[in-house]
Formats: structure tokens, sequence, C-alpha cells
């Protein structure tokens, strides 16, 4: 008999399902909110300009291609330190930032999971109620239970606040905390300063472990405001973990650009943690790849193509919360039966839209708008040519 004979199919992926309905589909208005991807104004994945000059000056120098350290570029290493800690932290000064690079945030997070699991066999894992849909599936991967904390408040669009605290403060102590640092994924609603400190608070107090998802920063208040979280976490002076991405920032999503950096109470510690964390990569992948790595490295290290970078990114920010406001508007002068200021208030490339399943539905049957049946859109996808249809049928679909 053969080895696979008995092999039952797995579940098919939401999303990537989602893509090849509308792939499928021959309608020449339908337009797919159910990405997870920065389009620009054309419709299109941008490659920066920065990464174009970072790419010739890596071709013209005609670099060889050996392994890369476990932890991967030094330099690299460095820069994710500066951007997620500030260039005068005095975490870095002190040694107490472990930083690897990672295959993309996702990597990161499996990485971490992976070494958390050896140090806190017995912890569980407590995402936010809703997250990104690969947490749970990464955390159980990596041999956690995983629960929720509850995050989002759906009739206010924004955070039960209440609800977290509590369930942070009821879960076991020493659980492993994972938190959006900005632009949440799905709903795009985020945390406050004080809801930041209320919730190091609660923390500190469980001696809960806090790892901090950093997969879009830039893409809400800007590359400083965005990184509060981690900010407010090295003041506290806890030990934490922060996962960290260039996918949507640099637009390199297929580079698998991400890092994994470990806080910890001294520069001792940090050499021991260090020799553990090059363990557990050395038998995942050995070390990581090349290419997407040198080039974030090289324009966060130059001045010239720093400035590029950030103006760039400063402009896919400043698009998605043109169309936000421009969603708002054009539902509001088109009569729908539902206030959707909430929308312009979200941050990042997603939004709860806050339209049920049947109106999902209807979206993709009747108009051939494709969104997450959560009702989750990717207002990053929107562009001038297609918002008016989209505003179109979600006045249709509420009716
Ligand atoms: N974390 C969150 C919250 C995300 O939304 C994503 C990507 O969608 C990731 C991590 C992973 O990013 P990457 O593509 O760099 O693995």
């Amino acid at each position: 008999m053969s080895l696979f004979a008995a092999v039952e199919m797995a579940p098919r992926d939401p999303i990537l399902g989602l893509t090849e309905a509308f792939n499928a589909d021959t309608r020449q208005n339908k337009v797919n909110l159910g990405v997870g991807v920065y389009y620009n104004e054309e419709g299109r994945i941008p490659l920066l300009r920065a990464v174009v000059e970072a790419e010739k000056a890596r071709l013209a120098a005609q670099a060889p291609r050996g392994y890369l350290p476990i932890e991967g570029i030094g330099a690299y290493d460095a820069a994710v330190q500066r951007l997620l800690f500030g260039s005068e932290s005095a975490l870095i000064t002190e040694g107490r930032v472990v930083t690897a690079q990672a295959l993309g945030g996702t990597g990161a997070l499996r990485v971490g999971g992976d070494l958390l699991k050896r140090l806190l066999p017995d912890a569980a894992v407590a995402i936010s109620n809703p997250s990104w849909e690969n947490h749970r599936a990464l955390f159980e991967s990596a041999g956690f239970p995983v629960q929720q904390y509850r995050y989002y408040n759906a009739e206010t669009h924004g955070i039960d606040r209440s609800g977290m605290l509590e369930d942070l403060r009821n879960l076991p102590p020493r659980s492993i905390i994972i938190l959006h640092a900005c632009c949440h994924n799905p709903t795009g609603v985020d945390l406050n300063a004080d809801d930041w400190q209320q919730i190091i608070e609660v923390l500190k107090e469980r001696e809960h472990v806090p790892f901090v998802d950093i997969a879009y920063q830039g893409f809400g208040d800007g590359i400083e405001q965005d990184a509060l979280a981690a900010r407010l976490f090295a003041q506290s002076g806890m030990s934490f973990l922060v996962s960290s991405s260039f996918s949507k920032s640099f637009s390199l999503y297929g580079e698998r650009v991400g890092a994994l950096s470990l806080v910890t109470q001294s520069r001792d510690e940090s050499a021991r943690v260090l020799s553990q964390l090059k363990r557990v990569i050395r038998t995942n992948y050995s070390n990581p790849p090349t290419h997407g790595a040198t080039i974030v490295a090289s324009v966060l290290n130059s001045t010239e193509l720093r400035g590029l970078w950030e103006a760039e990114l400063g402009e896919m920010r400043d698009r998605i919360r043109m169309m936000r406001q421009a969603m708002v508007e054009q539902l509001a002068t088109k009569g729908a039966r539902r206030d959707f200021t909430f929308v312009a208030l979200q941050r990042g490339m997603f939004s709860y839209s806050g339209l049920n399943v049947e109106q999902v539905e209807r979206l993709r049957v009747d108009h051939g708008v494709y969104a997450i049946s959560t009702g989750r859109i990717c207002a990053a996808a929107l562009n001038s040519r297609n918002i008016g249809h989209v505003t179109d049928a979600i006045v249709q679909v509420l009716e």
C-alpha cells in the first residue's frame, strides 16, 4: 500500500481559496479586497526605488553568495534593533538585545515559539480575539495550547479594554502573550499609549511573557510612532520577544526578510540566549538567505537610501489613509445605511468593515467584490478606479 494512501486532504487556506475564486471570475470590474498585501494606485505590488538602487549596487559589487552566520547579517540585525528600540536605545548599548535575521515575520514567530517551548514547556499562549489566522497555527505547531484574550468590541468598533485586561489577569502566571504592536490584523484597531501601560502593568504582575509582533512598522502613524509598544516594553524592564518583518514596509514579501529580537536583563544573559537561539535556527534551516536582508541593511544604513525609503513608505501610508477617508465619504454621500466613520480611524492595511457573512457573500456573488467572510477588507487594495464600485456594492448589500 502507498505510504500516502491514507493521507487526508488538509483544510484549504480560506484566503488562498478566495484568491483562486477571484482569479476564475471573468467580470471586468471585480475587486479583490481579501488580499494581505499593499497595492499601489495602479493596482500593482510596488517595487520601491530604494530597493532598486540597493539592488543595482549589489549587482555591481558582484558579491559572492557564501553562507551567512546562523543569526544572519550583523549590519542587518543592528539596523533592526535601532528601528525597533530607537538609535539611542540604552538596551542596545547595554548589550541587552539579541537579534537574529529570520524568514519573514512568520519565521521569527516560529523560531521564537520553538525557543520558548524549551524555556517554558508547560506555558499557555494567548492571542487576541480575533488575530492573524497564522498565530494560532504557529504556536500550536510549536506545541503550545493557544487561548484567546478579548480584544475587539464589534459594537463600538474599538477595543474591549476591560475584557482584555481581565483575560490577561486570569491567564495562568507566565503565559506567553502575543501582542500586535500596530496596525492590528485583522481589525485595524490599535491600542493607545495608556492601554499599553495598563497591559504592561498586568503582564508584570502576572509574570507573563510578552511577544510583540510588529509586521507593519511605518504603515500606521510613522516609523517611530509605530514602535511605541516596543519602546514601552523596553522601558518596563521586562524580558520580552519581538518578531518584526519588512515584507510590507519594504514591499519585499517574497524575499522573506524578518527578524526575531529578544530583550534580556544583561549582556551575559544575551550571550547565553543567542547560543540557544542559534541551535534552534541551525536545526530549522541552518542559516538565512542573503538577498533581502542585504538590500534592507544597505537601505537602512545609507542616509540617502534611507531617506528615499522613508518617503516611499510615507506615500504608502498616506495612500491607505486617503482610501479609508474616501471610502467613508463615498459611503456617506451614497446614503449607506450605516455610519462608516470608524474605517478612517483604523490603522494599517486592514479594516474590519462590520459587514456580516451574508453581506460579504452578496458582495462577491452580486458585485464581484471579494472580502474575507469575517468582514475583513484590505484598504490597501482600494484605488481611485475601484473604490466607486466597492462603495456602490457596499451600499447595495446593506439595503
Ligand atoms: N504577523 C502579522 C500580524 C501579519 O499580519 C503577518 C503577515 O500578514 C505576519 C506576521 C507575517 O509576515 P511575513 O510575511 O513577513 O512572514
